[in-house]
């Protein structure tokens, strides 16, 4: 292709996805207000498989992993790339203040360990609209794209409930992206960078990560007279206070966090119960570091639960490894970011300790993945502060998690740009024919 056919169908993506935008908004919505949980991602399942079969996909695979849809739109020019693109589809057990029109008053009442209200406190609603979106945009350029173009919803990108399997991985493990094998994984996720930004980190731009459960066995006696029985609750805070301790013995230079965010125990005001489970997430920037710091909590937990006369089992569930953005994509996808959102626009992110199971693929199959802002913010060197008149800095999983309807657009642009621009070799790290 030459450069002027190529600046030419850039006019028709950006064009395309404009046309498309408002829809894209009302996908949001409904998305929006009907939020589905990790694995029950049924009817945002099928309104994204109904639309990609609306589009005349040459296949649309259903129910892979649980609810997770592929579609496959094979280019009219000849071409061995195959680009996949990639969104998140479920929600999160979170309260929905978001304060919009079309906020969720969903409950899931079935959901393991439920009822549970639930809401699109990550913004993975904008992530399937935009890439509904992008769908549109690629089979109205079809009959130009030299490869292939897979639109992969992905589910339970949360973490499924623990008795079940779910996510990137058990995609990879159905065969999802099998046939074609994708020679580019391209995904975004929402956050509070402004409107329209797009961040970018070279090396981790997300943890790995893991779920832990500890397990606390004491014996269950009478609250008045606690030393009959072993009470497994002041071990379990002591495991909790000292896993707050245990980066100081790690090299402080790789930032790692411990976080337990649910407690269950089965005792009563005046009965000790006999067991305490503690419910958390370990989010280590250098993935070297996770054997370690798992291997000390261990240690940690069954030593503190000894002191109190208790026993503890822990266990890792759940690994997601690291988001990593090699050098080579990153300096291969910038020109394409930059001609999206603007020079401006485009910069380099601090690290965080977030996650994000696309690793699973990226890792596997190689590309790129970046943060797009949806917020009314800006930036104060490296601080995001908030616009004046504006909604605020709030993080992605709080209640009163926003994204701004305008900012789509600029993703459903990203995935449209990126993946013509892998298929017909302008941003590509191989020298693939
Ligand atoms: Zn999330
Ligand atoms: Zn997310």
């Amino acid at each position: 292709m030459t450069a002027i056919a190529a600046v030419g169908l850039y006019a028709d993506l950006d064009r395309l996805a404009s046309e498309v935008s408002e829809q894209v908004v009302a996908w949001r919505h409904d998305l929006h207000a009907h939020p589905e949980l990790s694995n029950r991602e049924t009817r945002t399942a099928a309104l994204a498989a109904a639309h990609l079969r609306s589009l005349g996909l040459d296949e649309v695979r259903e129910g892979i992993a649980g609810h997770g849809v592929v579609g496959v739109l094979r280019g009219g020019q000849r071409g061995r790339r195959v680009v996949a693109l990639r969104a998140d589809t479920d929600a999160l057990p979170v309260r929905d203040e978001s304060g919009v029109p079309f906020a969720s008053t969903v409950v899931d009442a079935e959901y393991p360990g439920g009822p549970f209200p639930v809401s699109h406190a990550c913004g993975h609603d904008c992530h399937t609209a935009m890439l509904m979106g992008a769908a549109t945009v690629l089979a109205g350029v079809r009959e130009h794209l030299p490869g292939t173009v897979l639109f992969v919803f992905q589910p339970a990108e949360e973490g499924p409930p623990v008795t079940e399997d779910g996510g990137a991985a058990a995609m990879l493990a159905a065969g999802a992206l099998a046939d074609p094998e994708p020679t580019m994984v391209f995904g975004m996720h929402v956050g509070p960078l402004p409107k329209g930004h797009v961040g970018y980190r070279t090396g981790n731009q997300f943890a790995a990560s893991t779920l832990v459960k500890v397990v606390v066995h004491g014996q269950q006696v009478h609250g008045s007279t606690p030393w009959l029985g072993a009470d497994p609750m002041p071990a379990a805070a002591a495991i909790i206070t000292g896993s707050a301790q245990l980066y100081r013995q790690l090299p402080a230079y790789n930032p790692m966090t411990i976080s337990f965010g649910h407690v269950e125990d089965v005792g009563r005001f005046n009965i000790i119960g006999e067991s305490v489970m503690l419910w958390g997430t370990i989010r280590c920037s250098a993935e070297t570091d996770m054997a370690e710091v798992k291997d000390r909590l261990r240690h940690l937990a069954q030593h503190q639960a000894q002191t109190f006369g208790c026993t503890a089992s822990v266990a890792f569930l759940q690994d997601v490894p690291a988001v990593r953005n090699t050098p080579e994509w990153v300096s291969a996808g910038l020109p394409t970011l930059r001609r999206v959102a603007g020079g401006a626009r485009v910069a380099e992110t601090p690290p965080t300790l977030g996650g994000d199971d696309i690793s699973v693929f990226v890792s596997r199959y190689g590309g790129l993945y970046v943060l797009l802002g949806v917020q009314d913010t800006a930036f104060e060197g490296d601080r995001l502060v908030p616009v004046p008149g504006g909604r605020g800095v709030v993080a992605n999983h709080n209640p009163g998690f926003y994204a701004d309807d305008d900012s789509l657009v600029v993703g459903v642009r990203l995935h449209a740009h990126v993946a013509m621009d892998h298929l017909t070799g302008v941003l590509d790290i191989a020298r693939r024919p």
